[in-house]
């Protein structure tokens, strides 16, 4: 398995597939336990995440991981990735060029990890990973919290995404602070379960 890990880390860190490698500092491959039950995946390193080669390391990743710790949970029992490995100048969303290229790695961290269930963060990680499951009328506002049956029998919950979170600081029920800690503790939940 630890081979397996080094001969993705290593395709990876000289790919050049897609465009993005070509102003990327560091790919951010990802990070955690290998053998979590839980596997977050979000859409695409940020800045910060690009300089340290590390998935939320930044403002939004910060919060991420204030939530995780506010129910139990730290970034260490579960494992951390994005569907792109490489920023996207200005914080731009992957295109589907950039995500197709991309994604067997995802699949093959899929692959190793075997998680029971898959965290998406965010509208654009939850579109690709929920492929034809996603049609455009759903918003992640309202899937958010929901459980979808995936390939394999992974169950797949979406959350919001921190960095919309930090701009909806209000914490009152209902409000987006809010229903990320009520999802959240059912993952937690889930992950005591699991143990
Ligand atoms: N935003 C993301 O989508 N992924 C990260 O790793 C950091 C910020």
């Amino acid at each position: 398995m630890q081979e397996l890990w080094k001969e993705l880390e290593y395709e990876i860190k000289n790919c050049k597939k897609c465009i993005l490698c070509t102003n990327r500092k560091n790919v951010v491959i990802g990070e955690g336990d290998l053998k979590s039950n839980i596997m977050f995946i979000a859409e695409a390193p940020g800045e910060e995440e690009d300089k340290e080669g590390r998935p939320f390391v930044g403002r939004s990743g910060n919060l991420l991981t204030k939530i995780l710790n506010s129910v139990g949970l730290s970034r260490e029992d579960v494992y951390m990735t994005n569907v792109v490995k490489c920023h996207p100048l200005n914080n731009r969303n992957p295109n589907i060029e950039e995500v197709e290229s991309c994604y067997p790695f995802l699949e093959t961290q899929i692959a190793l990890v075997n998680p029971k269930l898959i965290v998406t963060i965010g509208a654009v990680s939850t579109k690709y990973i929920l492929k034809d499951k996603f049609t455009e009328k759903m918003k992640i506002t309202k899937i958010r919290g929901q459980e979808f049956e995936w390939e394999g029998g992974i169950v797949v919950i979406p959350i919001l995404h921190p960095s919309y979170l930090l701009r909806n600081s209000s914490t009152s029920e209902g409000s987006p602070k809010w229903n990320t800690w009520q999802d959240m503790k059912k993952i937690k939940d889930k992950f005591d379960m699991w143990r």
